[in-house]
């Protein structure tokens, strides 16, 4: 059996956290958040007061940066120079900060050599923006994930409730569609279906009914290819 690599795309809130989470379980691979990395440089820098700008100060702030994900119970933690900051990332001020984070080569650069050293095995499950684009091209199996912007901002803000935060469906609406905006129009790695993707839209799908399709492509494509014959 080969263990894939497994793109998952998409706009944030079409659903991919908790559908490559699933689809990785499921699966028994390894599941990884890529948004979480830039989240979390993003809030090193905040921290530190380093400008999106200032390349020179970005450098010297990732050759010091541990970042890891590990599984507890069923959720996902992230830890920032051994620190948990699972929820210290996920907060409005860092969904704004963390645009013009991501736009900073130096930052695109050093995560992207992080998740494919990560990813190189196989048998993982990788969500986020370019990781079937950029990432991993040649991923056996690439998702992108759509879902109506109403339909998002309902999700979002279900979970940002789940966190103790409260906004209205029309202001976490205009954020996300800001951040869509800027997450597709920017010149390194926009967001954009990879050649190949198999586009899946959500908004009238269950969590069981995507990762279900999920993983039914993915066990297809793990039986052993068979060579084509000489003619
Ligand atoms: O997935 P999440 O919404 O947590 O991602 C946060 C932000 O990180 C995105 O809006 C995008 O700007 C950036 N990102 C990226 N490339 C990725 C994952 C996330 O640019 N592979």
């Amino acid at each position: 059996m080969r263990k894939l690599v497994i793109a998952i795309d998409g706009p944030a809130g079409s659903g991919k956290s908790s559908t490559a989470r699933s689809v990785a379980k499921t699966l028994g691979y390894r599941y990884l958040d890529t948004g979480a990395m830039y989240r979390a440089v993003a809030l090193k820098m905040l921290e530190q007061g380093v400008e999106p700008q200032d390349s020179r100060g970005i450098e010297e702030l990732l050759r010091e940066i541990r970042l890891e994900q590990k599984e507890e119970s069923g959720k996902t933690r992230i830890l920032l120079d051994g620190k948990d900051v699972t929820d210290a990332i996920r907060t409005p001020e860092i969904s704004l900060w963390v645009g013009p984070v991501s736009e900073n080569p130096t930052v695109r650069e050093f995560l992207v050599r992080l998740q494919r050293e990560m990813g190189k095995k196989g048998g993982v499950v990788v969500e986020g923006r370019d990781i079937g684009t950029v990432v991993f091209p040649d991923a056996s199996l690439k998702i992108y994930l759509i879902a109506d912007l109403g339909e998002r901002a309902r999700r979002r803000v279900r979970d940002l409730h789940g966190q103790g935060i409260v906004q209205t469906e029309e202001e976490v609406r205009e954020a996300l569609a800001k951040r869509d905006e800027r997450d597709s129009t920017r010149n390194h790695s926009p967001l954009q279906a990879a050649a190949g993707a198999i586009v899946v839209d959500t908004t009238d799908l269950t969590l069981e009914g995507q990762v279900e399709k999920i993983v039914s492509l993915a066990r297809e494509r793990e039986k052993p290819q068979k060579l084509k014959k000489n003619p």
